[in-house]
């Protein structure tokens, strides 16, 4: 392979200021200056876009460029001729006399880049011709794949590309792309040979950590009130629950704006600009806050609600802490949520995708070892030793011997004949004296007032556990009520130990909250 190393740094330094290259750009480049077809996964931020900037400028003819982001076009076009790279965007925003005047200077050889929606690329089948198109860069690739997170059914006919310019090399780049999504990406661009660069998705500065979703607002609280000079960013799966917040941590004497897809346009706009310039210091948001904001003293990122995937997740939380200073990232985890974003998903094209996705999401919040082990490996990144920077690492979690605890949920089930939820098996084992409970007759139950020793979180820390462990399940589609599967039977019957972690007293979880 030729050395392209002496020939680049003045291209480097000349057109983009920079002295050296960031982990791999150098290679990717050289890679794609030998024509190969590249696959690059690389973290929002990361430095994708010199990777085919660089080699456009090298190149003889022009490098396409295809983007589903139309609204960002024009000032990524802006920044490159800013700079001195002749550049262009083609899409429908423009008239037929402007289009026909991007085709004739490509023509002619003179755009280095030209960006182009994929809807547009009909629009380009002029020029769609190896003497003039040196290179073709998919961008956001991730939005080929129905396995993606933001999947685009324009980007599905892109494997035409590699058949009408075969010696053309095409990188395609991404910044969230699980193993599955990858291999789409390679089939449907039709570049199964494609070299790929993975860099590591590791942000080692964001702590991670999962909470029980019990009197969440009050946890909140706490939380910012030990912040109090932190800015950060709470999402929220409904509008309604970023309003409520924002009222009770305005209420608490912070500056916090909602921001949601009710606001227009310009209101959103300046929820976004506050933020930046640190007027607002807090965001409730429901939707994509965030992307292409670029705030690099974001200290923490809450997630009110579990997001849908671990792509989703792992995005917001890397809106924090772009410094590289510590920041943290905050999971409620609730069984309500799960059951919420699994009637989302059901009926949904690709339904049966969106509820494995699901599943490993629930899987990372019940997780009893390190949480960013099981992140990274979800990415095909795999950590040799346990990270030390989440709740898990931090507070391994103690098991005894929770046989007789198991053995009072279970039989409280049973004895409720299926038909409650939670809530209810807690009540009963409590000895609760609410109108549901004596409306139904329920103090006549054996094991009612068997468990006044142990508080109400503690049963529910072990009746999610059980469900974890497969003794009990809920049964979504029938209002939530535990069921018991055959793996309860063994317990019940046959004394089969169960073991269970021991929940934190309220103190340790005021430590743990204090010290990360
Ligand atoms: P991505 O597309 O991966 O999100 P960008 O290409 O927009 O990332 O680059 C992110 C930031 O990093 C930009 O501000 C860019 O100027 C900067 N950057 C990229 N490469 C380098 C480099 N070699 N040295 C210093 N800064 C760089
Ligand atoms: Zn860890």
């Amino acid at each position: 392979m030729p050395d392209f190393h002496n020939e680049l740094i003045p291209y480097l330094k000349k057109y983009f200021g920079f002295d050296r290259f960031r982990q791999q750009q150098e290679a990717i480049i050289t890679a794609v200056l030998n024509k190969d077809d590249c696959l690059v996964i690389m973290p929002t931020g990361g430095g994708k876009s010199i990777c085919f900037q660089l080699p456009a400028l090298l190149f003889k003819g022009t490098t396409l460029v295809i983007s589903p982001l139309i609204a960002l076009m024009k000032d990524q076009v802006d920044g490159l001729n800013a700079n001195g790279i002749p550049a262009a965007f083609f899409n429908s925003s423009q008239s037929a006399q402007e289009q026909q005047a991007i085709l004739d200077s490509t023509h002619k050889g003179e755009l280095k880049l030209l960006y182009v929606a994929p809807e547009s690329l009909q629009g380009l089948s002029p020029i769609l011709y190896e003497e003039y198109v040196s290179c073709v860069a998919v961008d956001e690739a991730h939005c080929i794949s129905s396995w993606g997170h933001d999947f685009r059914p324009s980007y599905q006919q892109l494997g035409f590309l590699k058949a009408s310019l075969p010696q053309t090399p095409i990188i395609a780049l991404t910044a969230t792309a699980d193993k599955a999504t990858r291999q789409d990406i390679l089939a449907q661009l039709q570049i199964p040979e494609a070299k790929q660069f993975l860099a590591s998705f590791d942000r080692k500065n964001i702590s991670l950590e999962v909470r029980a979703a019990h009197d969440r607002v009050t946890q909140i609280l706490q939380f910012i009130e030990q912040r109090p000079n932190e800015s950060g960013i709470i999402y929220c799966l409904s509008r309604k629950s970023t309003e409520t917040l924002v009222e009770k941590i305005r209420n608490s004497g912070f500056k916090v704006a909602a921001y949601h897809a009710g606001l227009d346009f310009d209101s959103r706009n300046k929820v976004q600009e506050d933020f930046i310039f640190d007027k607002t210091q807090i965001v409730c948001a429901t939707i994509a806050f965030g992307i292409g904001i670029d705030k690099s003293n974001v200290r923490w990122v809450i997630h009110y609600n579990m997001p849908k995937n671990i792509e989703g997740y792992y995005q917001e939380i890397g809106r924090s802490g772009r410094d590289g200073l510590a920041a943290h990232a905050l999971l409620f985890h609730s069984y309500a949520d799960v059951i919420q974003l699994q009637r989302f998903a059901s009926g949904a094209t690709n339904e049966e995708v969106q509820l494995a996705k699901l599943e490993r999401m629930k899987q990372f919040s019940e997780a009893s070892s390190c949480r960013r082990k099981i992140l990274l490996s979800y990415f095909g990144e795999y950590l040799q030793a346990d990270c030390g920077n989440c709740d898990v690492c931090k507070n391994p979690p103690q098991f005894f011997d929770g046989t007789v605890i198991a053995q009072k949920i279970l039989s409280t089930i049973a004895r409720l004949k299926e038909s409650e939820a939670t809530g209810t098996v807690i009540d009963v084992l409590r000895g609760a004296q609410n109108t549901n409970i004596l409306d139904k007759n329920y103090q006549q139950i054996k094991t009612y007032g068997i468990g006044k020793d142990i508080s109400w979180n503690h049963w529910q820390h072990y009746a999610i556990q059980l469900i974890n462990q497969g003794l009990c399940e809920i049964a979504f589609h029938k209002n939530n009520v535990l069921r018991l599967t055959d793996l309860a039977k063994a317990v019940l019957f046959n004394n089969t130990k169960v073991q269970l972690s021991q929940p934190l007293s309220k103190e340790e979880q005021m430590a743990v909250r204090k010290e990360s």
